[in-house]
């Protein structure tokens, strides 16, 4: 009998690969809340309960060290594991760092990767404490975990929504797809012709969008200041449509979202027609936004309508009656999630 084949990486993409390697994990312990399949574990920790969440960014894949700043890289290393933590509606409080260095990086540039993190760290008041530090053949890599703590019945998981929720999403969305693509056009520029310099003025928004992008903290203060009832939450850190797909899935429920009403800034759009791509495409699949996508109970329409930069974008139906988008003429389009996949071929 022939070996089977083995089977690549490719074939399964992300998602399924995660389940088919964790699916046989049973939970031993009691303190375990939750486990995978939400953007941060919960664990019983007394009064309050520990959010754990962990990312991991790797030099050619994540970002290009030929536009991102090393301050910079930091900074957005530390925000992308505590917007996990804000997805859980909880405040993050510690994370770990570590890192894998070539021998191409100085102490200094390390040193200005780790004035990025205190920044980040010292903006959102968090705690560096501890890590791990090797050597790495091919690059930097850089993996956090954050730590946040909420009470237990404020925690808010994707499978919570409930059928006529309200979709609400924080800010804008498509704006750091955008900057990636400015970056991606001036460094081809530049490799044909080194004698040009980039032309990055006039996306000053979307450049820092991608670059600099901040974490959902100010959504979540506003929100409990304005004790707004939350079903569900999640971060979009993988495009519009991937996410709300998510939520979809684990809350056994359908939804209806409206081109129209979903947000996107004057920049983004302006952009988006110059490279000839349709802004709602952007939003919808171009990821790292790291806004927050949360449902609530249609009593809280007043609540939502009066807080700045949220936005309603949809309401959730019926499992039967699908995940769809509502097109400006008013015709209804099955959403598909064509977001980042992190296995995907390169
Ligand atoms: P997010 O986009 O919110 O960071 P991911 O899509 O990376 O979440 O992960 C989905 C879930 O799968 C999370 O609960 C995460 O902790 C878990 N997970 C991801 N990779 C692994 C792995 N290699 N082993 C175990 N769990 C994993
Ligand atoms: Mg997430």
């Amino acid at each position: 009998m022939p070996a089977k084949k083995p089977t690549p990486l490719s074939e399964l993409g992300e998602f399924s690969l995660i389940n088919r390697l964790t699916k046989d994990f049973l939970k031993k312990n009691p303190s375990t809340i939750f486990g995978i399949g939400d953007d941060a574990a919960v664990i019983e920790g007394g009064e309050k309960c520990m959010l754990v969440t962990t990312d991991m960014l790797m030099e050619g894949i994540h970002f290009d060290l030929v536009y991102t700043p090393l301050k910079h890289l930091g900074y957005k290393a530390v925000i992308i594991n505590l917007s996990d933590v804000y997805a859980m509606n909880a405040q993050p409080q510690q994370i770990t760092v570590s890192i894998a260095l070539s021998s191409k990086f100085s102490v200094e540039a390390v040193e200005e990767l780790y004035s990025g993190i205190r920044l980040a760290c010292e903006k959102y008041e968090i705690d560096l404490v501890g890590g791990d530090t090797v050597s790495s053949l091919t690059g930097l890599a850089i993996s956090i975990t954050a730590i946040g703590e909420a009470m237990k019945e404020n925690i808010k998981y994707r499978n919570g929504a409930k059928v006529n929720d309200l979709i609400c999403v924080s800010g804008d969305l498509g704006a750091a797809y955008l900057g990636l693509q400015v970056l991606e056009r001036e460094k081809s520029i530049y490799k044909d012709n080194p004698s040009l310099q980039p032309v990055l003025s006039g996306y000053d928004y979307i450049l820092e969008r991608q670059l600099k992008p901040e974490a959902g903290k100010m959504t979540i203060q506003s929100l409990y200041e304005n004790k707004v009832m939350i079903h569900s939450m999640i971060d979009i850190s993988d495009g519009l449509s991937s996410e709300i797909l998510h939520i979809c899935e684990n809350s056994k429920v359908g939804c209806r979202l409206y081109h129209e009403k979903i947000p996107i800034h004057p920049q983004t759009i302006q952009t988006a027609d110059e490279f000839n791509m349709e802004p709602l495409i952007c939003a919808l699949h171009g990821g790292e936004d790291y806004e927050l996508l949360f449902t609530v109970p249609l009593s809280e329409y007043d609540k939502i309508s009066s807080i700045d930069g949220i936005s309603i974008i949809g309401n959730i139906t019926e499992k039967e009656d699908g995940t769809n988008l509502v097109t400006k003429e008013g015709n209804e389009v099955p959403l598909t999630a064509q977001g980042w996949d992190g296995l995907k071929k390169y």
